[in-house]
């Protein structure tokens, strides 16, 4: 039997570069295709030695001309850390209007299965807690963070446009923060900052009191989420996020504890609709992917803080 093909943009980025090893080891063959703008070519180095992984540097917001057929096309180009969007904000609109009318235009070309990678930030700042999928969302149209929140909920308009005109067979992922391995250390998330700040005894940085909240997903958690949804029927919406919760402030103790580190705290001003509670509510994850993350965040963030430490060295 041949293997299957998919297409994944976005695939030099953090998640990306690991949904492109996970698929490389389920036996598909694979087209990475990412314009580095925030991601890194060492994150799919490894890969590139596969016969099965073909490497494409573009931009997606131009269409793609590719002359083999696609099984699947997973969409995950776009800047992800409030701090590459804030700096890059025209390009995180663009890549999720016409970036993602350009991967639709050739999954229907390719009558191939479109996955996009949607987000927990569409429900804006919540106003309630947990957030299922019905939940329609607190998101300021004009602040800071709408370039991300607002060109993700189009793509997800969009989306769901295909599916509805064409019977494109889609799926939308909103995925809840996620950590670990090969996420760049200046990209800003709080777990890259406080490991790095850890790890070289800085204070770490916290915004606002440290009051707010987020839930955390090990990398490896969502990677199997992901492919789980690739491979049911579901269309989704469908959250994928670890719902164990944890204020900041918490989270940093944890990092300097983990770390073994000398580093204090020191506040900073907290960032304009920063959301001030965030939390999946994973039940139709459950139900219709008998899916739930394994990973403890003590483990999860012990592997991070060990990558960090390896790039250490190099910096
Ligand atoms: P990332 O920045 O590491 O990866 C994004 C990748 O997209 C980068 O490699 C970047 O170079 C590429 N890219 C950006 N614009 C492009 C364009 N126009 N053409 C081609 N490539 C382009 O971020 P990530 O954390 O890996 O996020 C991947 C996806 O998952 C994003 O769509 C993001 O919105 C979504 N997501 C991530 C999280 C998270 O916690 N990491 C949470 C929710 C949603
Ligand atoms: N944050 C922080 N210190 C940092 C970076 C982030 O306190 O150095 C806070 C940020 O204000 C937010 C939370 O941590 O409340 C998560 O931020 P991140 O940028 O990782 O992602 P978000 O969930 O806001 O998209």
């Amino acid at each position: 039997m041949s293997p299957k093909r998919a297409l994944i943009t976005g695939g030099a980025g953090f998640i990306g570069a690991h949904l492109c090893a996970r698929l490389l080891q389920e036996h598909y063959e694979v087209w990475c295709v990412d314009n580095l703008l925030t991601g890194r070519l060492e994150n799919i180095t490894p890969l590139l030695s596969n016969p099965r992984f073909h490497w494409i540097q573009h931009d997606v917001i131009e269409p793609l001309l590719l002359p083999a057929p696609l099984d699947y096309v997973l969409h995950f180009a776009s800047p992800a850390s409030p701090v590459d969007y804030l700096k890059y904000p025209i390009e995180t609109l663009r890549v999720g209007a016409l970036g993602t009318y350009n991967m639709l235009e050739l999954a229907r070309q390719k009558a191939a299965v479109f996955m996009l990678a949607s987000t927990s930030e569409v429900y804006g700042d919540p106003e309630v807690n947990p957030q299922p999928e019905s939940y329609w969302g607190h998101v300021n149209p004009i602040g800071p963070r709408s370039c991300y929140d607002e060109a993700k909920r189009y793509a997800e308009a969009l989306t769901m446009a295909y599916h509805r005109r064409y019977k494109l067979h889609v799926k939308i992922a909103r995925i809840f923060n996620t950590y670990g391995p090969l996420m760049r250390p200046d990209d800003g998330r709080v777990v890259s900052n406080f490991c790095w700040q850890a790890l070289r005894n800085e204070p770490l940085t916290i915004y606002g009191d440290g009051s707010q909240t987020r839930s955390f997903c090990y990398i490896d958690d969502l990677i199997e989420g992901l492919y789980r949804l690739l491979l049911s029927d579901e269309t989704g919406p469908i959250n994928l996020g670890n719902p164990e919760e944890v204020t900041i402030s918490t989270l940093a103790q944890e990092i300097i504890k983990l770390a073994d580190s000398r580093s204090s705290v020191v506040f900073k001003p907290l960032p304009p609709d920063d959301p001030k509670v965030r939390r999946p509510d994973i039940r139709r994850a459950k139900e219709r992917l008998g899916w739930e993350p394994k990973i403890p965040r003590q483990e999860g963030l012990r592997r991070t803080l060990e990558y960090f430490r390896s790039l250490l060295g190099k910096a």
